[in-house]
């Protein structure tokens, strides 16, 4: 797999449920959840230790960036080290309000929609090579990312347009309206056209795709930057020239996503027809053999190949099977386990509960968490490794250098400025350092 630079941003919903007599602004609960993380500190805007950036979105939702990896178990890793951030910083935030004598309950959710029916969610960062057609990339990613929802989506209940609800496989892609553009809120695109590459504009792009949901399972995470890694490397490479197109990928993205039985055929140009999961195999056997056109696989890209090819074949069997692996296929079952043994119609309110309770982040009380726990879910990392991502950035690029330079600075109580490519130490003001290689993780001693 050829070396490149990944981050995830995860973007998270807040709920604080007061329970008190007193009014008391939520706003004063969300300072408390970032003190939580930025120990004495009124910021809403801070780079970490561990090399990752929080700050407080539009619409007070917290968001976590992860540090730049260069692995895609790594991105994995630090992004499940997001949430284990925000699960203390929630048990900071509650101790602190019950000693202001306020009876409530607060919540970080890593979902996609919250009750009003607004989207959040996920934005993917690849950086690629500069030299690659943004015409052509976006027209093979295409029907690549309409698919890619039947192992990356979250799964979730959505209006079924009757007043009632059903199960989609990715409520983000429901809320997916253009095919290309550069804005990130109002028109959703499946290709976002934003190009801010935190590295030589020259050499390369930071790839910004918004189309996907977040993850809970590490698994579906892992499969979606990796299946998606191995796309943009053969594009890159000259390969997976013009393939499919779709008629309407909007309108298909939609009808993928409300069709959990993996069956609908989606309209391809010229009027051909084809389900999401021949879609998906097109491009893995594409991808396969364009990558093995030269010798063996690398094992990295073998990988996740291997997993591909499994999940796929698994979604054809019965998508049941990947039902301790995927995140849909989990929250499915446990819906519809439950559903069966209640007799409940989906648009029970305990079910909607049980959506969101998925992607509570706080680790004793999660419902994703506890199934993990009583052994319903497999992982792909091990929980040390998270502990340890929530103070230690990647090792292998610049991020190690941001967050050595953080840690040294709070340690010596000065004030800084950083960004993804600098960091300058002020009071007195001194020279700034720059780190405009992701891949870079010593420093030349010059600051350019
Ligand atoms: P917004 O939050 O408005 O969408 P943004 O997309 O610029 O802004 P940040 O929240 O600051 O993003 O997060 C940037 C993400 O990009 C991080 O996860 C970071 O690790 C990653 N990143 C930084 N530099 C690069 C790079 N050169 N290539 C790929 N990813 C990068
Ligand atoms: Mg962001
Ligand atoms: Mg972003």
């Amino acid at each position: 797999m050829v070396r490149r630079i990944f981050g995830l941003e995860s973007e998270y919903g807040f709920v604080f449920q007061n329970k008190s007599q007193k009014a008391y602004p939520p706003e004063r609960a969300l300072e408390f959840l970032f003190q939580g993380i930025l120990m004495n500190s009124w910021s809403r805007d801070a780079f970490l230790p561990n090399g990752a950036r929080i700050y407080q979105d539009t619409g007070s939702h917290p968001e976590y960036s992860t540090p730049e990896c260069d692995r895609v178990r790594d991105v994995v890793v630090h992004d499940k080290a997001g949430e284990r951030i925000l699960s203390r910083a929630v048990d900071f935030a509650f101790d602190h309000l019950h000693e202001e004598g306020v009876d409530g309950s607060l919540f970080v959710l890593k979902n996609n929609t919250d009750s009003a029916g607004n989207s959040y969610g996920c934005h993917e960062n690849y950086l690629i090579d500069r030299n690659v057609t943004f015409w052509r990339l976006s027209r093979t990613l295409i029907p690549f990312f309409v698919t890619r929802q039947i192992f990356a989506g979250a799964g979730g209940l959505v209006p079924d347009g009757e007043g009632k609800v059903m199960f989609a496989l990715s409520p983000r892609a429901l809320h997916i309206r253009e095919k290309i553009s550069c804005s990130t809120t109002s028109s959703r695109p499946i290709i976002n056209t934003r190009d801010e590459p935190h590295a030589d504009p020259q050499k390369y792009r930071r790839l910004h795709i918004i189309v996907g949901d977040s993850n809970m399972s590490e698994l579906s995470n892992y499969l979606k930057v990796g299946a998606t890694a191995l796309v943009l490397q053969v594009i890159e490479e000259g390969g997976l020239h013009d393939r499919m197109s779709l008629e309407d990928p909007i309108r298909s993205i939609r009808e993928i996503s409300l069709d959990p039985t993996l069956t609908r055929k989606v309209r391809l140009e010229g009027g051909r027809e084809m389900t999401a999961l021949e879609i998906q195999w097109e491009y893995l056997d594409s991808v396969r053999s364009f990558l093995s056109r030269e010798g063996p696989i690398p094992a990295a890209s073998r990988e996740i190949l291997d997993l591909w090819e499994r999940v796929l074949s698994e979604l054809g069997r019965d998508p049941e099977h990947l039902s301790r692996e995927m995140d849909w296929c989990i929250k499915f079952r446990t819906m519809v386990q439950y559903r069966e043994a209640k007799g409940l119609d989906w648009s029970h309110p305990v079910l909607s509960m049980l959506d969101y309770q998925y992607h509570d982040v706080h680790v004793d009380r999660g419902l994703y968490n506890r199934l993990v726990r009583s052994g319903r879910v497999d992982r792909l990392v091990e929980e040390e490794e998270v502990l340890c991502a929530m103070e230690v950035p990647p090792q292998t690029t610049r991020a190690k250098l941001r967050g050595a330079h953080i840690r040294q600075a709070m340690k010596e109580h000065r004030s800084f400025t950083v960004d993804w490519t600098y960091m300058r130490l002020n009071d007195p003001p001194q020279e700034t350092v720059h780190w405009s290689d992701p891949f870079r993780n010593w420093e030349n001693g010059s600051t350019e």
